[in-house]
């Protein structure tokens, strides 16, 4: 950043500090954001006089400043670094520079402005994730901190993209843990109900305030792209298909027949809407619970020659593993008894937790179970508008093996 001076009239003189107690600083310095509770030098800057989401100056030993933070005491993750640089404490100012950074990685990756603008620590805004559907942007804070912040990142948004509309879809459950409500909100511009994503040459409809997370999941993207060389003349099935992001892109990619399977009304409404308006007739939707669907499907005999299996983190605690594991087995395992001989299996894993060994472990134990070979022929992950922090392993979640499964 190369002109501070703007900056320094609104650094708040009177910030309050956190402490780090000694030999806890080197995480940071190496490139950590997030400070746990343990950490704090809570003698000299108790965590309770801080309310949830107040800024402070992160001090280590020898009073070295090493970042802004915001802090959240009731949280485990009690404080995340927001920058580093003394001359530009969280504010609009430095949230205008990290959005036309995060834009410029996104404006190199996409020709058309559909992606993730903003995939919070990633992009050196923990928290926070802004999602673009062309002139509507959809935010999600994550973090008491990041909700403190909400104006300055409307006026960001503002200058930097200048929307039509941004509405924040504050309702995921993971803001509890941050002693959060949930809402939705339009924080400037027309309602939208609705907008629409393009992608693989299809015009989805998306909810906007409605649907799941931000409403579409830009994360699958290289990876659905990546599904359509094995679709041509074949029969797919996509399970947990919300919108369709899999099975309408098959069927415009030449798939002969396509069944999309999942336990959502309103996304199969939408689904089967833009499925007619993209003239897409070989489509057909299940409502159903994914596992009831396919013990369903293998009772009726049904093969299909591509099996796509999305589901929803399984995993959203470490407590929750062994649980999960055994979900991930038995979904794999259903999915393969639908699949035809030499079949195509693409098993994806959103969980964190379920390390990517773990998956290819029960591809392994699947094929083994229905007394099939399986190779794996392709490994993603989530697309590049979704960047690894590299010292921030939560970053990395999406697994995506595409499988060759064949009679052994
Ligand atoms: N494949 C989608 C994303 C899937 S998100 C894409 O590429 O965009 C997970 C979906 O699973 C949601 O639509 C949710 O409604 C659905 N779902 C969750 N639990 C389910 C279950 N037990 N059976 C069927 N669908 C389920």
């Amino acid at each position: 950043m190369s002109t501070p001076t703007a900056a320094i009239e609104t650094t708040p003189t009177e910030m309050a500090e956190l402490r780090l107690k000694p030999r806890e600083e080197r995480r940071l310095t190496a490139g950590h954001l997030w400070i746990f509770s343990n950490e704090v030098d809570t003698a000299r800057t108790p965590l309770t006089a801080f309310q949830p989401g107040a800024l402070c100056r992160v001090v280590g030993s020898h009073d070295r400043f090493l970042g802004y933070a915001y802090v959240n005491p009731h949280a485990l993750i009690c404080a995340r670094i927001v920058g580093r640089d003394p001359d530009y404490p969280p504010g609009k100012l430095l949230i205008v520079h990290r959005l036309q950074v995060a834009l410029a990685l996104r404006e190199r990756l996409h020709a058309r402005p559909f992606y993730r603008l903003v995939y919070g620590e990633s992009d050196g805004l923990p928290g926070l994730v802004l999602d673009r559907f062309d002139d509507v942007i959809v935010g999600q804070a994550g973090t008491a901190g990041m909700e403190a912040l909400k104006a300055d990142v409307v006026a960001a948004v503002q200058k930097v993209i200048g929307p039509r509309t941004f509405v924040w879809k504050n309702d995921s459950g993971a803001r509890a843990l941050e002693g959060l409500l949930g809402y939705v909100e339009t924080a400037f511009g027309p309602e939208v109900a609705e907008t629409v994503v393009a992608e693989n040459d299809v015009r989805f409809f998306v909810p906007v305030g409605q649907g799941q997370k931000t409403g579409w999941f830009y994360d699958q993207a290289a990876n659905r792209r990546a599904l359509l060389k094995y679709v041509p003349g074949r029969r797919v099935l996509d399970v947990f298909c919300y919108l369709g992001g899999w099975g309408l892109a098959a069927a415009k990619a030449g798939a002969t027949d396509v069944v999309c399977v999942d336990s959502s009304a309103p996304a199969l409404e939408l689904l089967r809407r833009s499925a007619e308006a993209n003239g897409l007739d070989q489509v057909r939707t299940e409502r159903a619970d994914a596992f009831d669907a396919l013990v369903a499907l293998r009772a009726a005999g049904e093969k299909f020659d591509v099996v796509v299996i999305d589901p929803p983190a399984f995993i959203k605690r470490r407590k929750d593993i062994p649980k999960g594991q055994a979900a991930y087995r038995k979904l794999n395992q259903l999915a393969m008894q639908v699949l035809a001989r030499d079949g195509v299996l693409v098993s994806c894993s959103c969980s964190h937790h379920l390390a990517q060994d773990d998956l290819v472990l029960a591809i392994q134990q699947s094929a083994r179970h229905v007394d099939r070979f399986a190779q794996i022929v392709e490994v993603g992950g989530h697309a590049p508008d979704h960047p690894i922090h590299p010292a921030i392993p939560e970053t990395r979640y999406l697994k995506s093996l595409f499988c060759r499964v064949v009679h052994d």
